[in-house]
């Protein structure tokens, strides 16, 4: 039986009295110990800069800093850790990709397929591309209950689509999308996908090799590791295809006036000093994480969101937006007589954090005919009592502000 209370004491913050209702998990998780320690032992151990040092330090840094580059490559079960690119997070892998991989192989008149539940990092960077080299954007449509509409899908797919860009799980209304297939769609017509994983890594087990996938992005910290650091995984052959996009130490070959090789993939794509002590906190982040009952951990946040969905039917002037029948612990909401702000507000001071607003996606909420929406969002450590708390105190802020 999985025990979230005891998953719970491994939270320094969630400790705290009083007690912290944390639902908004989908913009940042909270840090295990084992993650804090991990920041800690190593700049109390290891601290020196990577892959330039001739010092034993250099080289206890150098080697926990590749190690955590194995254990990124481990947990999406990617071929070799070279697949393993590390960036500032999901936004700066997609921009990579798009400034790199995107201003290599589109042109003029070639089509970027993008859902409408796309997070502004998977659209904006496509767009500056499609600015640049004279690309088209096409978004897919939803159909009502917030799942991707799959005949659009269809018939958007040609010989001029290049790239297909889509979130694994929506960070605002929560639907799944079903990837594999689409990615198998997509190929047939020789496009390429990204996979926007930052909502997906912390509850579901990922397989790029089973995915299929071309490109694969997600953040560390909404998988509980530290921000500042994520990853793209990219297919080896992509990967080493891909000219550079930043410039700087540690990507070259070799360097003259004249002219500058550049190392192979993946150093030649992470330029400068690396966020060394926060890829470590990652690897520990996505360790801890291996080490749990990853099956029940998926089973416990899906009975979470059930129980949220039907108390909230229950309660007069609450409409859920977005009900597809595949979800990740995403529960988006609407009042009928509320403003989000102020609701989120009384739930505030009631010590219940959730997020309010368009969650990055604008022509997401735009298709939905709303401006914002309330959100509560679910990782490990949520209980039952928070969703029991949660409700009651979402009744009393209705019936006070009514
Ligand atoms: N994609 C999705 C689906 C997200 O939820 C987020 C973060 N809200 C991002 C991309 C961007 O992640 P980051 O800000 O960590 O780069």
């Amino acid at each position: 039986m999985f025990d979230a209370y005891a998953l719970r004491a491994q939270f320094p913050l969630l400790a705290r009295t009083p007690a912290l209702i944390y639902l908004d998990n989908a913009a940042t998780t909270q840090k295990p110990l084992q993650v804090l320690d991990a920041e800690r032992h190593f700049y109390e151990t290891a601290n020196a800069n990577v892959h330039r040092g001739s010092h034993r330090l250099a080289v206890a840094a150098t080697d926990a800093f590749e190690n955590a580059r194995s254990s990124v490559a481990h947990f999406l079960n990617a071929r070799s850790s070279n697949e393993i690119v590390f960036t500032r997070g999901a936004t700066e892998a997609i921009n990579l990709v798009a400034h790199s991989w995107g201003a290599a192989n589109l042109q003029a008149g070639d089509e970027i397929l993008l859902s409408t539940l796309e997070h502004h990092a998977n659209i904006v960077p496509w767009q500056m591309l499609a600015t640049r080299c004279g690309a088209v954007i096409k978004p897919i449509q939803l159909l009502r209950d917030g799942s991707l509409d799959l005949e659009h899908f269809h018939s958007l797919l040609s010989n001029k689509t290049k790239l297909v860009g889509l979130t694994h799980i929506s960070n605002a209304i929560g639907s799944e999308l079903p990837i594999a297939e689409l990615i198998n769609s997509a190929h047939h017509y020789g496009a390429k996908v990204l996979v926007d994983g930052a909502q997906a890594v912390a509850h579901k087990i990922i397989d790029v090799q089973a995915l299929n996938a071309d490109f694969y992005v997600f953040s560390s910290h909404k998988a509980y590791g530290p921000t500042g650091i994520g990853a793209l995984w990219a297919r080896s052959e992509i990967l080493s295809s891909m000219p550079p996009w930043q410039g700087g130490g540690e990507m070259i070959e070799r360097v003259s006036f004249s002219q500058t090789s550049y190392a192979e993939a993946p150093a030649r794509f992470e330029a400068g000093t690396p966020a060394i002590a926060q890829t470590i906190g990652f690897a520990a982040a996505l360790d801890w994480l291996q080490a749990q009952d990853r099956v029940a951990i998926a089973q416990h946040e899906h009975l979470l969101r059930l129980q949220l969905e039907l108390g909230l039917s229950q309660i007069e002037g609450i409409r859920l937006i977005g009900n597809a029948l595949q979800k990740g612990p995403v529960v988006s909401m609407a009042f009928t007589h509320a403003h989000p702000y102020d609701v989120a507000q009384f739930l505030d001071a009631r010590e219940i954090a959730v997020r309010v607003g368009n969650h990055c996606a604008q022509p997401l909420l735009a298709s939905l005919g709303l401006s914002g929406t309330l959100r509560a969002s679910f990782a490990a450590y949520n209980t039952h009592n928070d969703i029991d708390t949660l409700l009651a105190a979402l009744s009393e802020t209705l019936e006070l502000l009514a």
